[in-house]
């Protein structure tokens, strides 16, 4: 059942300043919590965590929608994880509000829950985003955070470092647990995606490059991923699909590598647990195209990972609705399109010929 932020803050602060607050800095956090109230009972949410900003305490809330048997396959949708980069939450939650209206009418989607879960966390670093800072309350890179080391680092600073949470891309005390945002991701995800076969997730980012790119693992070293001919064979799937698709489809290091990426330490403990495919996407919007369309956006941090225009940003919440739909029914149908035997090993020749680096890089 669903703790209401209002139930929340009741405790710490009074109902005036939390509408106050709320209009003013995080108008993302009222708009799910009305979803929220919009989709039950077919929708069922949980506070995950309560992260404080000052005397009030903000909840990260989880969604679940669909088929609840633990064996059913997942799609996972995150965003916000980087509070500056409100987009990610805003397209979270537009795909959820489409979703419900959907829902009323569209006997397709219907069974395709009937099929699958959806699990979305949109908002994971409320802190941040309400104070449009790209690090949670604590000055840490939630992307940054998880207790793995890059085999392969990228540039100093960007990759992660433990110097002060002054500077960005701050992990976070060695010896300390994982940031409270970090540790009710990793829950949700490795709760939810345990018993299932298959298990797709998409974690929702702005602000790198011209192009809109979907990533995938690994981001910590030059290796593609043990699920590489399945990753290949999705991707073959979705150009079929869609021909003219906006993206760029390739392995996070092929940009940049870091420390203490979620997702690979996320894929590492799915991947060792046993049998079972999880699959953690990135969608990078490439804001860089937004600030090139309107140069004013330079002036703002915000500016630099949000479309400031109106037209821009619903031409941008619903450029990837076609990605989402696609995943959706990738996921109800993956055992069509998952490769074994001989079409498995053609899938991971043309997925090394197409991904893979030479060792020397
Ligand atoms: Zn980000």
């Amino acid at each position: 059942m669903m703790e209401s932020l209002l139930a929340v803050a009741r405790r710490t602060d009074p109902p005036d300043s939390l509408t106050a607050y709320y209009r003013r800095q995080l108008p993302e956090l009222h708009r799910l919590e009305r979803l929220i109230r919009k989709g039950e009972p077919r929708l069922q949410s949980s506070v995950l965590a309560e992260v404080c900003d000052g005397n009030l305490a903000l909840p990260v809330y989880a969604l679940t929608i669909g088929n609840p048997a633990p064996d059913a396959p997942v799609l996972l949708l995150s965003g916000g994880i980087h509070g500056v980069e409100r987009i990610g939450t805003q397209l979270v939650l537009a795909q959820l509000r489409n979703l419900l209206s959907r829902l009323e009418w569209d006997q397709g989607l219907r069974q395709d829950l009937e099929h699958i879960r959806l699990v979305l966390c949109p908002l994971v670093n409320p802190v941040g985003m309400a104070h449009g800072w790209r690090s949670n309350g604590n000055g840490v890179d939630l992307m940054r955070n998880a207790p793995i080391d890059a085999e392969q680092p990228g540039p100093w600073l960007v990759s992660g470092h433990r110097i002060s949470r002054w500077l960005p891309w701050y992990r976070g005390p060695r010896e300390d647990p994982m940031q409270p945002e970090a540790q009710a991701l990793c829950a949700l995800v490795q709760s939810q995606i345990s018993a299932a076969p298959f298990a797709l997730s998409l974690d929702c980012h702005s602000g790198f490059g011209m192009r809109d790119r979907i990533w995938f693992p690994y981001a910590g070293n030059n290796r593609l991923f043990e699920n590489a001919a399945e990753m290949h064979a999705l991707t073959r799937l979705f150009e079929r699909a869609l021909p003219h698709h906006p993206y760029v489809i390739e392995p996070q290091f092929h940009q940049y590598r870091t420390h203490g990426d979620l997702w690979d330490y996320l894929y590492r403990i799915r991947r060792d647990k046993g049998p079972g495919l999880f699959m953690p996407l990135t969608l990078e919007m490439g804001s860089w195209l937004w600030v090139k369309k309107n140069l004013r956006q330079l002036t703002s941090f915000k500016g630099l990972f949000n479309p400031m225009v109106p037209h821009r940003h619903k031409r941008i919440l619903r450029r990837h609705s076609l990605l989402l739909d696609f995943l959706i029914r990738a996921t109800r149908s993956w055992q069509s399109w998952v490769p074994y035997d001989d079409d498995r090993r053609t899938h991971q020749r043309q997925a090394e010929r197409r991904w893979a680096w030479p060792d020397r890089r």
